[in-house]
């Protein structure tokens, strides 16, 4: 979710109303879909202070609230665009303060957790920071997806990948899969290399699920 202002919500998302949206949250909460998580990728020149509202939700309500900054992907334009308009997560964290008071760090639940959790004095939910750019937390995370056309994508902001479908269509069976996960548990990158100018080339973040 990218704002709370509807009609800048009506501009940025192109699609839905705040009014839908709030309803499939509050039917997620009346699920017992807990705790509620909003994410919100904040991007200069478009949502950047956005964020203030946001976080607001959490004063009152056990929601997570979760800032996520905007990764390079993909090479040209669309990498440029995507760091001409990187908004690091200190300067979030910073908008935030300035406007709802200090932030106490909570502590780290799970080590693989993405995110670095907060709390303002005294709220019920839960604000977390994303950080994969300016704070990375590559050293542990446990992140590995299978794309739709069937490989394993080891790292988001690496091409390297192993081909599952082509191990089933050979006739490999469930032992191929699991050997092929272990090769891809041992060949995960540590860590991304965006300060040397190397990102994911060959896909965008929507072939890859986030
Ligand atoms: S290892 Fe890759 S997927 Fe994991 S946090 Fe680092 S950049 Fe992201």
């Amino acid at each position: 979710m990218d704002t709370l202002d509807p009609q800048h919500l009506k501009r940025v998302m192109r699609f839905s109303t705040l009014e839908q949206i709030w309803a499939g949250i509050a039917a997620a909460e009346a699920a017992n879909l807990t705790p509620i998580k909003i994410n919100s990728v904040v991007v200069r020149d478009y949502n950047e202070h956005d964020v203030v509202e946001l976080a607001r939700l959490t004063l009152d309500r056990d929601w997570h609230v979760r800032f996520i900054e905007l990764m390079p992907l993909g090479t040209g334009e669309c990498a440029r665009l995507s760091l001409s308009q990187y908004v690091p997560n200190p300067e979030t964290r910073g908008r935030l303060e300035a406007a709802l008071g200090p932030l106490q760090e909570l502590p780290m639940q799970n080590p693989a957790d993405e995110a670095r959790n907060f709390r303002f004095g005294g709220a019920r939910g839960v604000l977390g920071f994303i950080s994969p750019v300016s704070e990375p937390y590559c050293g542990t995370c446990n992140r590995m997806r299978l794309t739709a056309d069937g490989k394993f994508h080891l790292c988001l902001l690496n091409d390297d990948e192993l081909d599952v479908k082509a191990a089933l269509r050979n006739g490999g069976g469930v032992e191929a899969v699991q050997r092929i996960l272990l090769q891809a548990v041992r060949d995960k990158p540590t860590g991304h290399r965006l300060e040397q100018g190397v990102s994911t080339e060959r896909r965008l973040m929507f072939q890859l699920g986030g």
